[in-house]
């Protein structure tokens, strides 16, 4: 029996999905911290371009996806969906497990879907650079490809801590043809303002957000890019669920639930979001499960509130989970996914009762990831073995209770680059991290008195 199926060119999908077309509430406008009204969304103009800015507040159900994107997606794309046979043996389960495969991308993951789509929305509006954060790399990594496709130049502030145990990634992005920094710089005010007072600062998601934003701010020639959180970005990433939809299709399967990592929540929304259609339209049901880090679990530990999306407070206020704008994640954590938010779509959503979410420790999850690539070759990224944790545990479960169901993941990239993070695994060096309750107790205090400075309960 095949166990890999891929579409031909004709069977590719045109355009992207939109799940806000079908959701039972409207989304939350985000709001102008500067008011706590809602946002103008022309002043965003000043660090996107309109085409992005009109997909982020489209309430459009389906969006072209230009011809000259889909000449650089057939790099990789359609990529594969495969059938875990190796890991359904070993696991002696009757579930059917299968994965969609973004690890063949370029850059090994997902994002390079939206990276060389917002790389291309702003050169034909005549952007000349984009900034942007990085945390691992990944990010950074995608957008110095999409740029470079693009002939626009590419500015990565990479987080320190990763700057400096990461290199590879760093010079994968200056291959690419990207300028990469270790984030706190003294390049804005931002970063200066955090070492001052902590000159040692590992930085921080957060941090390094606050300053790709001001640069682009500075720069009238210069945009600024988001990897993942914000509507177009898993607007772009349904690419995924869309062609794994056909491919189900094509073998006459369904799955009974679809299951993603989430950092910001762009792979998960971008699988999820196609089949979550038919479930919104009252058609089939289906399960969905977004799998977070117990070191950072915003979904299933945070509060549902406006927050911004960097530490500064440059961003617009987005209705989302949060574990409040000035929580860092312990370095300790080596699974990554350590952002303080949730995309506002998927928080909405998990808020709703419509989709479900847990969270693990790492060592379990490395557990999975070993397993998995032990089974099916395949070594995953970290990120990516939290969904493995626990389809693994759903396939027992269907062992359990004798049931067949059919269990979709996202393989949302590989795990080329995270070597010392399983050289700490299987050296048994690695431990498990529970986030400090108290510290994001602080960071949502701060933020709940901040919601109240500017009238927003
Ligand atoms: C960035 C990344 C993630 C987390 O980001 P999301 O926006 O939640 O998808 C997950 N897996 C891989 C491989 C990544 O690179």
């Amino acid at each position: 029996m095949n166990v890999k199926i891929n579409l031909s060119e004709k069977e590719m999908p045109h355009q992207w999905y939109n799940i806000v077309a079908d959701l039972p509430t409207p989304p939350p406008p985000p709001l102008d911290p500067s008011t706590g009204a809602p946002m103008d969304p022309s002043l965003l103009l000043k660090i996107f371009p309109r085409s992005l800015i009109e997909q982020e507040v489209s309430t459009e159900r389906w969006i072209e996806i230009p011809d000259e994107l889909w000449d650089v997606y057939r790099l990789w794309r359609p990529t594969p969906l495969i059938r875990a046979r190796n890991l359904e043996k070993a696991l002696k389960t009757p579930a059917r497990i299968y994965y969609k495969w973004e690890g063949v991308s370029p850059a090994g993951s997902h994002k390079p879907n939206t990276a060389v789509a917002q790389a291309y929305y702003n050169k034909i509006e005549g952007i000349k650079r984009l900034t942007t954060e990085t945390g691992a790399g990944q990010w950074g990594s995608a957008l110095a490809m999409g740029c470079k496709f693009m002939g626009i130049e590419c500015t990565v502030y990479m987080v320190k801590v990763s700057y400096q145990q990461k290199p590879y990634r760093r010079i994968l992005m200056q291959l690419w043809g990207a300028d990469v920094y270790a984030s706190p710089t003294d390049r804005t005010e931002s970063g200066r303002k955090i070492l001052e007072q902590d000159p040692n600062s590992p930085g921080s998601l957060g941090i390094a957000i606050s300053e790709a934003v001001e640069d682009a701010f500075k720069h009238e020639d210069t945009n600024y890019s988001l990897g993942s959180v914000l509507n177009h970005v898993l607007l772009h990433q349904t690419i995924i669920g869309l062609e794994a939809r056909k491919q189900f299709e094509m073998i006459g399967e369904w799955p009974d639930v679809v299951v993603g990592c989430i950092g910001g929540g762009s792979n998960f929304a971008g699988l999820s979001f196609p089949f979550l259609m038919d479930k919104l339209q009252g058609k089939k049901d289906i399960r969905a499960v977004a799998v977070e880090p117990t070191a950072c679990p915003s979904v299933t530990k945070g509060i549902y509130t406006y927050d911004f999306g960097d530490v500064a407070g440059l961003t617009p206020l987005l209705k989302m989970f949060t574990l409040g704008h000035s929580f860092i994640p312990s370095p300790i954590h080596a699974g990554g996914l350590r952002y303080h938010g949730m995309a506002p779509l998927v928080s909405l959503l998990y808020k709703e009762g419509i989709i479900e979410a847990v969270a693990y420790p790492q060592k379990p999850v490395f557990e999975a990831g070993v397993l998995f690539a032990q089974t099916e070759g395949y070594v995953p990224a970290p990120e990516t073995a939290h969904a493995i944790k626990f389809v693994v545990d759903e396939a027992i479960r269907c062992r359990e209770e004798g049931k067949e169901e059919v269990i979709l993941f996202n393989a949302s990239g590989h795990g080329h680059f995270d070597m010392a993070a399983y050289d700490e695994y299987i050296s048994g060096r690695l431990e498990d991290y529970v986030y400090p309750e108290e510290k994001v107790k602080e960071a949502v205090r701060e933020l709940e008195e901040f919601l109240k400075s500017i009238g927003q309960k």
